[in-house]
């Protein structure tokens, strides 16, 4: 495989950045919101204003219910205006609260709406880090320029999150609980008050900071051994995201119609729908999680294979980019205790699981996002059939243990490595 090959149909890129960028300052300014020729704001963090909370609320105890719940927030938020006329108002970092939005704000009907989701880490040598958080604000701007909302530069993104992040971080994430983490959701949103079908006039960027539950941990199955994922395959009558329409950006739309597909998969015992694509059932996605196979092919390579990006019908993840490198870096040639993998990003079709899996080819599964990390897949339900993907390693497969580690490693400060972003608490 080329070195090249995770780059080249990547948004995440620099030039795929500055394309995204030029493109919204281009209409902006060529009147597409009926304005022209006017200098409009740039979102700029310097101009941040800061109102600190009256009323701080106390921080939940680890593994307490509330954390399961995901609904507690931080103390504090960011905030920024957009606006057609003025471009980007001062950000503001304020206490957590509610919003104030008409009935006919545009993301209520038009989901005009994109997000993003990092977390934050409290590493075993007591720093506070961010995993390539770039990525994730670059990212939000593909998202954001996909549905008509405001451009902004992502390097000032990234400036607000680790605003919030050294604001609140110091309390929420104590230094004495090394190994546990925050999660961030940027998230855009039109805010116009009014209900015309067109590109958003007003937009509200902003920037929470939540508990939230560890979905990576082993579950331990009733004759006691771990449990890894099981997975539901998509029937044929409902599928994700399609070539030329939005599978590969983080907006809202893509979210809420697949939410009757996992309910049903959640009652029939579940953790996630596999998402398939087309007549050849091609696998795409797990849940809101990429998804990897390490087989064994007929003529004796051990592969790693994943969706390609090409057709834009799946998110170019973080964690997805991160494990195709370090396999690349650390993985592709053989030990003597390991065989090499080759990395390959292609279709796979449902078919050649089932082989693999016949054959005794199929060795592990895995799905890898910010939300579930990386976690192990034990079976897949296709159509009818049972898939059973070894865990030899106890609570995954020897691949997939590795790369966790090598991933937690440089997120909690074990490894030191340019992915893990130190953030500079305020006192
Ligand atoms: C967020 C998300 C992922 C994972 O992306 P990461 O950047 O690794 O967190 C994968 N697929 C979908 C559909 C997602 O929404």
């Amino acid at each position: 495989m080329p070195p090249a090959a995770i780059d080249t149909t990547s948004q995440l890129t620099s030039a795929g950045v500055s394309s995204a960028l030029s493109k919204t300052a281009h209409s902006l300014t060529n009147g597409a919101n009926g304005v022209s020729g006017v200098q409009l704001a740039e979102l700029d963090a310097s101009r941040i204003t800061s109102t600190y909370t009256a009323s701080p609320r106390p921080v939940p105890v680890p593994g307490s219910p509330e954390i399961a719940a995901q609904n507690i927030c931080t103390d504090h938020m960011i905030t920024a205006k957009w606006t057609v006329k003025e471009g980007w108002h001062a950000p503001a970092l304020q206490p957590y609260g509610p919003l104030s939005l008409m009935p006919t704000a545009s993301c209520l009907h038009y989901a005009t709406e994109c997000f993003e989701g990092l977390k934050l880490y409290r590493g075993y040598d007591g720093k506070l880090r961010l995993f390539r958080a770039n990525l994730n604000a670059a990212r939000m701007l593909n998202s954001a320029t996909r549905i008509a909302l405001p451009a902004f530069a992502p390097t000032e993104l990234l400036k607000l999150i680790m605003k919030l992040c050294a604001t609140d971080g110091p309390k929420w994430l104590p230094k004495d609980e090394p190994g546990s983490f925050l999660y961030l959701r940027p998230t855009m949103i039109a805010s116009d008050p009014a209900l015309g079908v067109q590109r958003p006039n007003e937009a509200l960027l902003y920037v929470i900071l939540t508990c939230f539950p560890r979905l990576d941990a082993p579950t331990i199955g009733a004759d006691g051994s771990p449990q890894g994922m099981k997975l539901l395959a998509s029937g044929d009558d409902t599928i994700r995201a399609w070539p030329g329409g939005f599978g590969h950006a983080k907006v809202g739309a893509n979210y809420g119609p697949s939410l009757v597909a996992q309910g049903e998969a959640r009652k029939a015992g579940y953790n996630q729908i596999l998402w398939l694509f087309g007549d050849n059932c091609e696998v795409t996605e797990a849940g809101a999680s990429n998804f990897f196979v390490v087989w064994r092919t007929r003529s004796g390579a051990t592969e790693l294979v994943t969706a390609p990006l090409d057709r834009k019908i799946i998110l170019d993840g973080v964690t997805r980019r991160s494990v195709l490198q370090l396999v690349r870096e650390r993985l592709s040639e053989s030990t003597e205790n390991v065989q090499g993998l080759d990395i390959v990003e292609r279709n796979i079709q449902m078919d050649e699981i089932v082989q693999a899996a016949g054959d005794g080819r199929l060795l592990e599964a895995f799905a890898a996002g910010t939300a579930f990390f990386i976690s192990p897949v034990q079976e897949i339900h296709f159509r009818g059939t049972d898939i059973r993907v070894p865990m030899t390693a106890g609570e995954a497969g020897p691949y997939t243990k590795q790369i966790k580690t090598w991933l937690s490693d440089i997120m909690y400060g074990k490894e030191h490595h340019e992915w893990g972003i130190v953030v500079e608490e305020q006192s």
